[in-house]
């Protein structure tokens, strides 16, 4: 089964990933990771996602989902995988070759995003930055959900919540399935 987790900066996608991915006994691939990962390589590849990435844009569609399906292609996520940050985009849903099978939504307001990220203090968590991430978020990536939605894989969990109890919701959900 692929899973992905998704939310906006700060919802704790990674997190919840993570602990479904143990839990489940299949690989996690966060996809925010592996675009650092490239962003500090000395080529044109990494050239273009280290832009993108410092001035909060998304990396372009077509050169993210080569890297990720590269990724995914891989042996290990042949028995099913838990991806967080991708899709980010209609586009990059659109054009996913791997069948998603179910999708957790973490829903969090603006403003606790805002409050969790500003605690985190990553460098590229700077209040510019802060908002020019959540307004790409709501322009690029929310359209997803609809998509999602019509193709009866939306879960919805409340992300303003613990993390166990968040995490408690999402097993509730997958055995609802
Ligand atoms: P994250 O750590 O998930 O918040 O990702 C940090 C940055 O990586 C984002 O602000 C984007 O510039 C880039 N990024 C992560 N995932 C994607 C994606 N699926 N498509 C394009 N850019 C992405």
């Amino acid at each position: 089964m692929n899973i992905v987790v998704m939310g906006p900066a700060g919802s704790g996608k990674t997190t919840q990933a993570q602990l479904l991915a143990d839990y489940l006994g299949v690989p996690h691939l966060n996809v925010g990771d592996l675009l650092y990962f490239y962003a500090k390589e000395e080529s044109e590849t990494g050239k273009r996602v280290k832009e993108a990435m410092e001035s909060g844009e998304l990396v372009e569609d077509d050169l993210t989902l080569r890297l990720v399906e590269e990724h995914l292609g891989q042996l290990e996520h042949k028995n099913g995988t838990v991806v967080d940050g991708f899709p980010r985009s209609l586009s990059q849903a659109e054009k996913l070759s791997i069948s998603v099978d179910l999708v957790f939504y973490l829903r969090v307001s603006d403003d606790v995003t805002k409050e969790r990220l500003l605690k985190r203090g990553r460098s590229d968590d700077t209040q510019d930055l802060i908002n020019k991430r959540l307004e790409v978020y709501h322009r690029e990536t929310e359209p997803i959900l609809e998509y999602y939605r019509k193709n009866g894989v939306l879960a919805c969990v409340d992300g303003e919540k613990d993390i166990q109890s968040i995490f408690q919701e999402i097993q509730q959900k997958l055995t609802e399935r």
